[in-house]
């Protein structure tokens, strides 16, 4: 863990525990190393994973691009003045006021992925332009976000010439491979399926001019992942080799957020309990870890003296767990941790995606503060 512990301990002298630092510089910085590995595809950063006004402030200085799934989503682009032509909503099931709320920002791409979803467009069919998410199954991905949305691939030409058939204007296909996906080899499977499905379609008189790739790009937690040079090379080949001239999209979220922040909490009590050691942090399983739960995400932990490097005596099996009153929140059973007093700090990195994005304010803990540090 690459931490900067007088800055950490500056920060919780001014701001308190628990606190999560935002590093929109790294955010930056992994939106370029991405773009770096897709070129010519254009990056609309997901905002799902960490909605922060800091963070969409910084990719929209770079030229950045935006992909929103609700009003919500809306006022924060709105909120930091990004140009709706570069934002595109991806929610597969809206009702007309979402429709009418995005179209009003000036937004006018959106997606389905069945027949029920057509007439809430036809309202405004000479504006929206729109996608036709096809679903590819991964059961691997640690969240398959084909399970609940998209069009089975071999029902797609049917719902499109629906749409077409109503006088809709569809541009293109997308897809949602699954979120810290670590095959990339299902990036180009599904590539090639819609390139077929493109074909089909260009043989009935629809042409189609847009791809969008969706988002998956695995973050490194407990074990790092593959450079994603690496990662994204094959399906860069093969986009260039299958789709030239085609408009391309891509909806990174966890990849650009995911290493962009770090949790410190601190321990606001302890006890003995059946001869473990029990720490209870200021945060937990109901706020920044909520992640472990709905993300199936995991992270690393350390307490900040043991990163400083002091000397903390011997370690014993442990127990972490979050502040409120409920037993499920607990955020680590069975963890060797040096001994810990109360007001100790401790740190999580790589806490940027579904983390903050998907805390609740049980018991009454407030929501972590999110601190921009760079
Ligand atoms: C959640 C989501 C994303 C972001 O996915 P990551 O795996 O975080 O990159 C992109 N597009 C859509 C439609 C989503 O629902």
């Amino acid at each position: 863990m690459n931490i900067d512990s007088t800055r950490i301990r500056s920060l919780v002298a001014e701001h308190g525990a628990p606190l999560l630092m935002l590093s929109t510089r790294t955010a930056v910085a992994q939106y370029r190393s991405l773009q770096a590995a897709l070129p010519g595809v254009l990056l609309h950063y997901a905002l799902k994973p960490l909605p922060h006004p800091a963070v969409v402030s910084a990719l929209k200085e770079i030229g950045g691009w935006f992909d929103l799934a609700t009003n919500g989503e809306v006022d924060v682009v709105r909120g930091c003045g990004v140009d709706p032509e570069r934002c595109i909503q991806t929610h597969p099931i809206k009702r007309d006021g979402d429709i009418r709320y995005t179209l009003d920002f000036g937004c006018k791409t959106f997606v389905f992925d069945n027949p029920y979803e057509l007439p809430k467009f036809l309202p405004y069919k000479d504006k929206v332009e729109l996608m036709m998410r096809l679903s590819f199954r991964n059961k691997e991905a640690q969240c398959d976000l084909s399970a609940k949305f998209g069009v089975q691939p071999a029902e797609a030409m049917e719902l499109l010439r629906k749409a077409v058939g109503m006088g809709l204007k569809v541009r293109g296909l997308s897809f949602h491979a699954g979120s810290q996906l670590m095959n990339h080899y299902k990036y180009v499977e599904a590539v090639t399926t819609c390139r077929q499905i493109f074909n089909l379609a260009a043989l009935e008189g629809i042409p189609l001019d847009t791809l969008d790739i969706g988002g998956g790009f695995p973050a490194s937690y407990t074990e790092s992942v593959m450079p994603i040079q690496q990662y994204c090379q094959p399906l860069a080949a093969e986009l260039a080799r299958l789709f030239p001239n085609v408009r391309l999209i891509a909806e990174p979220g966890r990849f650009i957020s995911a290493p962009s922040m770090t949790l410190v909490a601190s321990v606001m009590g302890k006890a003995e309990r059946q001869g473990r050691m029990w720490y209870y942090l200021d945060d937990g399983l109901y706020g920044s870890y909520s992640g472990k739960l709905f993300d199936h995400a995991d992270y690393k932990f350390a307490p900040l003296k043991k990163l400083e490097g002091k000397d903390c005596g011997p370690e014993r099996l442990s127990v972490v767990s979050g502040p409120t009153c409920d037993s499920i929140d607990v955020i680590y059973r069975d963890i060797e941790l040096p001994e810990m007093e109360v007001g100790d700090l401790v740190v999580s990195p790589t806490m940027g995606a579904y983390t903050w994005a998907s805390a609740t304010e049980f018991n009454f803990f407030p929501r972590t503060k999110v601190v921009a540090i760079d």
